[in-house]
């Protein structure tokens, strides 16, 4: 990262931690902090029973559930998705039987085969996005563009990166134009939108939010990720600031892409993670939106007789993505996706986003490269930058243990051979002389 771009980040991160330190000292915060510890916990320790409860939940609310063990499966999904519904606002002479009978070949084999695809030239369609990690861990938008579909990101952080075009890595997961000042966006917004706005985060937020909606006229599906799935209630909940996911959730279809850890039990439990989540990204009790989706959308007010299709999604569909989390260092799951460690540390303090494995920024990204790639990722991902100081876990929210997981990491990725070499010589000095040095 450039200077500039550190600097600024370091004063937004600075601004973020003097906004939550007094609600982090609240005693009602550490009680939450302590509950939602245990709920994680239990929830990643019983993660294949919850998924099996909620599966039957969410089937009986009406939402179509996949499983993808990884990105390629999940990005497939989603294609297909895309390419029969556009299929069916262009041709309604197929039946709506037709769909469902292709929809369950997904689900039976998860893969899309030769003959299953659809033979059939589109004009561009675009589909709109929202901020989420998961995601950006599948590339889903560079993915979709290769396949000619537009992806419209609508975070306001989001859309200004990917108006950037070039060196564009989010620096935060909830902040992730963190690292620009308002001179630099203005400038990126006024050559790529053709506009002649001030350098104003007010002029700023209307350009782009006015560019956005004018895309999303076109829109019917949305793509968004999940912050829990409850069991007891087959719900699905997402916060947000921007309104942004609210817009989504109404398109006529909803594609919604969680890890297999995000099963909790209940919609309590699910509130509970929401607020202290928060809390740490943002230093606000709750975020402005708390979306709580159960179903599509529905009325039965004609004689309490069911319609469905009424204002919102006619079809929702929630792809569950392994994608290496299965064989993870439980811990490693805990991660709730706040931000926190990335602002207290040290090495991201000096580097930023280049400590990392994208789009999981920090220590807690280079952990979980060692299960959604390998040792290797974690170790290119700047597994022997960290410094061990912990600070990470002790400003987590839900005390994930980072430092000790990367000492782990470190130790299966030295003997698979991915170590930096100078340790490699001061090991066999130890080994030959007794001491470290020559
Ligand atoms: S590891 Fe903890 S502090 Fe870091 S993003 Fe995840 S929940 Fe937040």
């Amino acid at each position: 990262m450039k200077d500039k771009e550190l600097k600024t980040m370091r004063k937004s991160f600075q601004t973020l931690f003097y906004r939550r330190k007094q609600l982090l000292n609240d005693p009602e915060i550490k009680k939450l902090r302590e509950k939602v510890i245990n709920i994680r916990k239990n929830s990643i320790e019983n993660k294949e029973e919850l998924l099996e409860i909620a599966s039957q939940n969410l089937k009986s609310n009406d939402i179509d559930m996949y499983f993808a063990k990884d990105d390629k499966e999940a990005n497939d999904i989603i294609l297909k998705i895309i390419e029969e519904e556009n299929f069916k606002v262009q041709d309604n002479s197929i039946s709506k039987d037709n769909y469902i009978s292709r929809s369950n070949s997904i689900s039976k084999g998860n893969s899309i085969s030769e003959d299953d695809s659809i033979n059939k030239s589109y004009p561009i369609i675009t589909v709109a996005k929202s901020k989420s990690n998961t995601l950006g861990e599948i590339a889903i938008s560079k993915f979709l563009s290769s396949h000619n579909i537009e992806v419209i990101e609508t975070d306001l952080g989001d859309r200004i990166l990917q108006l950037k075009k070039t060196d564009n890595k989010p620096t935060h997961p909830t902040g992730p134009a963190s690292h620009l000042n308002v001179n630099e966006i203005a400038n990126i917004i006024n050559e790529t939108l053709k506009t002649n706005i001030e350098a104003n985060p007010k002029a700023i937020m209307e350009t782009v939010k006015g560019d956005v909606l004018k895309k999303l006229a076109n829109c019917e599906i949305g793509i968004t990720g999940a912050n829990a799935i409850t069991s007891q209630e087959g719900s699905i909940l997402l916060i947000h600031n921007e309104g942004n996911i609210s817009l989504l959730s109404l398109m006529k279809t909803h594609i919604i892409v969680a890890g297999i850890d995000k099963f909790i039990p209940s919609l309590e439990d699910a509130v509970s993670l929401a607020k202290l989540e928060s809390v740490y990204a943002t230093g606000k009790l709750t975020t402005s939106y708390m979306n709580i989706i159960s179903g599509p959308s529905k009325t039965a007010d004609i004689e309490k007789k069911l319609l469905k299709n009424m204002y919102g999604a006619r079809k929702i569909v929630l792809i569950v993505l392994d994608n290496g989390r299965s064989r993870a260092i439980s811990q490693c799951l805990m991660c709730i996706g706040c931000g926190s460690c990335i602002i207290t540390c040290p090495v991201y303090d000096a580097v930023g986003n280049e400590f990392g494995f994208s789009p999981y920024l920090g220590g807690r990204g280079i952990a979980m490269a060692s299960f959604i790639e390998d040792e290797e990722a974690s170790f290119k991902s700047g597994l022997f930058h960290c410094t061990l100081c912990g600070l990470c876990t002790i400003n987590c929210p839900v005390a994930m243990p980072t430092n000790e997981l990367i000492e782990k990491i470190r130790a299966n990725s030295q003997k698979q051979g991915f170590y930096p070499k100078s340790h490699g010589s001061i090991n066999e000095n130890i080994q030959k002389k007794g001491s470290p040095y020559e």
